[in-house]
């Protein structure tokens, strides 16, 4: 292969939801990034529209390696403290979960990590450099709200609450005032502002709960949004560059966790609005689905198993994502989805053809180099991914150069779009539901009868075969151009 290297740099813009603009990335330690992501809570499957939140962060993180600079990406999995009302109210969804399922916190939680896992792993989204969870941070919990429960916080019988009015300039992340006429957060009795949330959760007397510690304030469990203030500045250092999860979190749970990060610096002098613990927060819009099965508690809700089961690649679905800026909305369809998949059948088709093909006679990489800058400027203009599958797609069809080189260029493409197109066959790509019951071999086997029965001009018997498959639900895709031969129903 000849030697594509990466072209000169573009420089990072990213699109920074506490200024609401475009910012150039400069990175607080010289030559690194770090980057904290809002994990899941483990109480149940994560739907498609979650995963679709670590794509993107996957996508980040690739691009910041591709930029060379050394990543520190951080996730956490939530196994406390998160209630079923993000405006801190309702019950902790793990306790719920776990009396509904009749197991224990520990058993779910265990559970649902290691089924988002997998989806983690299925969507080729890269192991971040650590998984905080957030049980084992709870004496550093502890320690973060006993700095700063003097000066910013005040005790109720239901627990510890932050008092938003003790930093400056508060929920500037959702545009929001502190004595929001919105309504947004239940009052509980003695709050001194709707929008001061617990950061410890004091357990009611004569109740026990699964998962409880000892603090200062009584026996009980920590905030959620303290869960990621301490698990981020512990294991990153305020301030860090970057923090990002969905869209949502930027209304309610990313204030608040700026706002404890501010008073945790106001402890060194920093309380400034400024300090916000990270110096870009970034946030990816929401996947939509009409009918409302991206809802948890809508029964059959949209899973990544899902897709699969009905015989979709899980890359598919990643094709999608990147298909969509991660800034607009998306909106799942199954026509959607086997669309993404023809589109990466076809690059894996002309990727597989590269594989096999020499032509030695074209020795330009001039056009190439022009795609691969093309490809790098758009990544860095706040990961335009729709556009950088286009001059990948380009790169992929070049007439203009050796296989070998556009081999070489694809792949340095595919570091960031994790398409995994090497890895990937072609046969892996056929849509084939789990609820088949015809298997691949009996499939093929009828295809080679059918292939000799029109050889020998049985064009009957050909047909017969052909109706026998599709009586089964295997429609046969004669001069598919994209080579698939079959498709079952
Ligand atoms: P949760 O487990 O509820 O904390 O959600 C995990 C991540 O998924 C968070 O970053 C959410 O903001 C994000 N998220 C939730 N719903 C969607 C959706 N429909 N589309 C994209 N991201 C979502
Ligand atoms: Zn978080």
């Amino acid at each position: 292969m000849s030697d594509a290297s990466v072209p000169a740099a573009a420089p990072l813009r990213l699109f920074n939801s506490l200024t609401r603009q475009l910012e150039p990335f400069q990175p607080v330690h010289a030559g690194e990034a770090r980057v904290y992501s809002c994990g899941p809570t483990v109480y149940n499957y994560p739907h498609i529209g979650n995963m679709r939140a670590y794509v993107f962060a996957d996508v980040l993180g690739r691009t910041l390696s591709f930029k060379g600079y050394k990543l520190t990406h951080v996730i956490n999995i939530t196994d406390v403290g998160h209630l079923t009302d993000d405006a801190d109210d309702g019950e902790d969804k793990m306790e719920k979960m776990a009396r509904a399922e009749a197991r224990s916190i520990w058993d779910i939680a265990e559970h649902y990590k290691q089924a988002y896992w997998s989806d983690v792993r299925a969507l080729n989204i890269r192991q971040p450099a650590q998984w905080t969870v957030a049980t084992d941070y709870v004496p550093q919990m502890i320690a973060f709200a006993q700095t700063i429960a003097e000066k910013h916080c005040y005790e109720l019988d239901s627990g510890l609450y932050f008092d938003v009015s003790s930093v400056a300039d508060y929920g500037r992340l959702a545009r929001a005032q502190t004595d929001d006429g919105e309504g947004r957060i239940e009052a509980v009795e003695g709050k001194r502002n709707a929008a001061d949330f617990a950061i410890w959760r004091k357990t009611p007397a004569g109740e026990k709960r699964q998962m409880e510690w000892d603090s200062p304030w009584g026996k009980g469990a920590p905030g959620w949004h303290l869960e990621c203030s301490v698990m981020s500045g512990e294991v990153l250092g305020f301030p860090f560059d970057i923090h990002t999860g969905g869209i949502d979190h930027r209304e309610i749970h990313h204030p608040n966790e700026i706002a404890q990060n501010q008073a945790f610096c106001c402890t060194n002098g920093l309380d400034l609005p400024a300090n916000s613990g990270a110096k870009i927060w970034m946030h990816n819009n929401f996947l939509v689905e009409r009918s409302g099965k991206m809802s948890k508690s809508s029964g059959e809700f949209l899973r990544l198993q899902l897709l699969i089961d009905k015989g979709y690649h899980p890359l598919a679905y990643r094709m999608m994502c990147l298909q969509a800026h991660y800034r607009s909305e998306l909106e799942f369809s199954w026509e959607g989805l086997g669309a993404a998949l023809t589109r990466l059948k076809r690059m894996l088709m002309a990727l597989r053809k590269l594989d096999n093909a020499s032509d030695p006679e074209i020795n330009t990489s001039k056009g190439l180099a022009g795609l691969l800058e093309k490809f790098q400027v758009a990544v860095s203009d706040d990961l335009n991914t729709p556009l950088a599958l286009t001059f990948m797609e380009e790169a992929l069809f070049y007439k203009l150069a050796q296989p070998g080189e556009k081999l070489n260029v694809v792949n340095l493409m595919d570091q960031v779009l994790g398409l995994d197109l090497y890895m990937i066959e072609r046969t892996d790509l056929r849509i084939r539901p789990k609820a088949a019951t015809i298997t691949e071999a009996e499939i093929e086997a009828t295809l080679i009868a059918r292939k000799e029965a029109r050889a020998a001009k049985d064009f009957a018997r050909s047909d017969a075969l052909r109706d026998e498959l599709a009586a089964q639900g295997v429609d046969v895709m004669d001069g598919d151009p994209l080579g698939w031969e079959w498709k079952l129903a």
